[in-house]
This record gives C-alpha cells, structure tokens and sequence, in this order.
C-alpha cells in the first residue's frame, strides 16, 4: 500500500456466499454509519417486490450493461446466477477521492476483481456459521425458486474457500454483533499509515512554517 499524502475514504468490500446475510448486516453498517457511501449497483435481474429503481439496483438490460462494460464505466462485474450485476465507477470513485468512505456488498467474483485494481480497500467475508444455517436461511428468505436455491446451495461450499482471499472473516451469528465487528475494522484501518501519513507531512510542514518564523 502506498502512502498517502491526502486523505482518502476507504473502500469497504463485503462479499461472501448468498444466504450468508451479508445484506442485512450492510444495511445495519449504513444505519450506524450514515455517513458511509453506498454503491448502488447495475443489474439486468428483475426487480424483487418492493424493490426501487435507483435505489436497491439501477435496472439495466442486458445491451445496456453491455454497453457500460464497453465503455469501461464498470469497477467490475459479474455474472452471477445467470444475470449481471456491476459497479457504477465514477461514484465510487469520486466518492473516495472526497475522502469519504464506500461500502460495496458483491459477489465473490466482483470483490477478487476489487481487489486486483484496489489492493488497498478492505475485503471482509461474510460467513454463516454452518451450512445447514445457511441453508435454512435461503429457504427463510422464500425471494428464490427452488432452482435456484439448489444452484446457490451446491456453490456455497466451494465459495467457502475463498475467504482466504479476503482480509477479514466474520461468522454471522448474531447479526448486531457481526455490524459491530465491521464496525472495529473500519475504525482500525482508518489509522493505517497508508491512509494516515499525511498527517506526518502536515506536522513537518507546520514545523518549517515555525522555523521560518
Ligand atoms: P441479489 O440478486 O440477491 O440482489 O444479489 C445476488 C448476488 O449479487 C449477491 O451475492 C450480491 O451481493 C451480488 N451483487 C450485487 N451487486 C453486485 C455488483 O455490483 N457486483 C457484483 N459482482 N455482485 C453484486
């Protein structure tokens, strides 16, 4: 990581396998922290009930997410259960460039991708704490046809093993507890010397200030 000579926001990528509760533990992160940016991503899925254009997804179809590939207006992208999903770059990065910090919540393959172009970000793994868990909890959700859970439930042990990847790994057992934990990353990654070292050149700046006085 280099170190930097201005402030900028940290880039918080929360991914893990599906049914692992990463969703509910994100929204919880952006009540606590209402300052966090949040990354709405692109999809060509079908809206879930309930679910706002702009708001949990920006609803694309599949010629225009391709088109946004073209262009390179992605971070990364992913096709995951036979949809694509993708982050809008120039938010995010504008977002980081003023200091403050984002929160993306991605698939395993989009953090990897993340992590290729942003080495610095923080890649936390979002884990249940045993498959069955994991299993009772895709059926609970009741969002997903039985093909589809079956799909998600045959990749999950395998995504399993990618947490060796990431920076950090979390057990979802009680969702508050799991927030609070992310909670204690972010604060100690914000005085990484990576992130902080401009704070030595503003005090050597100070102290030649006072000498030439
Ligand atoms: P869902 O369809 O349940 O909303 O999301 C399916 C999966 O896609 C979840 O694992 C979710 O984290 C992931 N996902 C959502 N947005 C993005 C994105 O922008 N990029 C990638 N790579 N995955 C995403």
């Amino acid at each position: 990581m280099e170190k930097t000579v201005k402030p900028q926001g940290v880039l918080l990528v929360v991914s893990g396998p599906s049914g692992a509760g990463k969703g509910t533990i994100c929204q919880l992160l952006r009540d606590k922290l209402p300052d966090l940016g949040y990354s709405v991503s692109v999809t060509t899925r079908q809206p879930r009930v309930g679910e706002v254009d702009g708001v949990n997804y920006f609803f694309k179809t599949v010629e225009q997410v391709k088109e946004m590939i073209a262009a390179d207006e992605l971070l990364e992208y992913a096709e995951v259960y036979g949809n694509y999903y993708g982050t809008p770059r120039q938010y995010v990065m504008d977002l980081l460039n003023a200091g403050k910090d984002v929160l993306l919540e991605i698939d395993i393959q989009g953090a990897l991708q993340i992590k290729q172009r942003f080495p610095e970000g923080v890649f936390v793994f979002i884990v249940p704490p045993s498959l069955d868990e994991l299993s009772a909890r895709i059926y609970k959700r009741g969002t997903d046809s039985e093909d589809v859970i079956k799909r998600r439930m045959a990749s999950a042990a395998s995504e399993l093993t990618y947490a060796a990847e990431y920076d950090y790994i979390i057990v979802n057992d009680i969702v508050e507890k799991a927030a609070n934990k992310i909670l204690t990353i972010m604060d100690a990654e914000r005085y990484r010397v990576a992130r902080t070292y401009f704070i030595i050149d503003k005090i050597c700046k100070n102290k030649k200030n006072a000498d030439k006085e």
